[in-house]
């Protein structure tokens, strides 16, 4: 069985995904991490991840692997575990203009799909329901609003001892959201067939009892 779990940057996805995955016995596929760490190989090398051809031309020196240690993804860049400095915020925005190119996304998707194909998988991104996995057999687009989203976001940062900006960090997503739904390759839309939880108003448990529920419906009714 194969979840799918798309929505805009910070709505909670892979918090959600990783509990999600673990009260099931799935295993948690988190997507964005793959972007963002297509993203740091350029940015290590000083390169222009706005320069489209040349991000393109050198996507083959890239060599993705994934690994679990303890249920947690963890993510290599050819062999170095880069799990911890991809969560950077600078990170994340370069990975949403890298992510609008074709060759990156080419490599990324045949990647998610060899992986969901050997496996139950609950993968969250942006195309997973509308690209990657259209015949996956749970679709959830998952959203909040972007003050709940910028403010969550805040709290993690100032929680882990960052200083940040929230109104900074409200602008961000917004760039992201724009960026990530009007691209041409794939961009971020609900599919038809998705159910839409919109985690405003929600706490984390209750959008993972909602899952869980529509999952459990899903498999009585076959
Ligand atoms: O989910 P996360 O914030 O880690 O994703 C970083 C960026 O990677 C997103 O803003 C988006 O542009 C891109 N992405 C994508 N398709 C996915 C997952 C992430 O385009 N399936």
């Amino acid at each position: 069985m194969n979840i799918a779990i798309d929505g805009p940057a910070g709505a909670g996805k892979s918090s959600i995904a990783k509990l999600v995955a673990e009260r099931l016995s799935f295993i948690y596929i988190d997507t964005g991490a793959m972007y963002r760490t297509m993203a740091l190989y350029f940015m290590n090398r000083g390169i222009n991840t706005k320069d489209q051809m040349l991000v393109e031309s050198r996507c083959e020196e890239i060599d993705i692997r994934i690994h679990y240690e303890n249920g947690e993804q963890q993510i290599f860049l050819n062999g170095d575990n880069v799990s911890v400095k991809i969560r950077e915020e600078q990170v994340g925005n370069e990975a949403s203009v890298v992510a609008s190119y074709g060759k990156v996304r080419e490599k990324l998707v045949a990647l998610q799909r060899s992986m969901a194909a050997s496996s139950d998988v609950i993968m969250d991104g942006r195309d997973i329901g509308t690209v990657v996995l259209p015949d996956a057999d749970v679709k959830i687009y998952l959203t909040a609003s972007s003050a709940v989203r910028a403010e969550r976001r805040y709290k993690e940062l100032t929680e882990k001892g960052a200083v940040c900006d929230l109104k900074k960090i409200e602008e961000d997503i917004k760039i992201r959201d724009y960026q990530d739904m009007n691209r041409e390759i794939s961009p971020l839309k609900q599919a038809e067939d998705a159910v839409l939880v919109d985690s405003s108003d929600m706490t984390i448990d209750q959008v993972i009892e909602e899952i869980i529920s529509i999952v459990e419906k899903k498999r009585s009714n076959g």
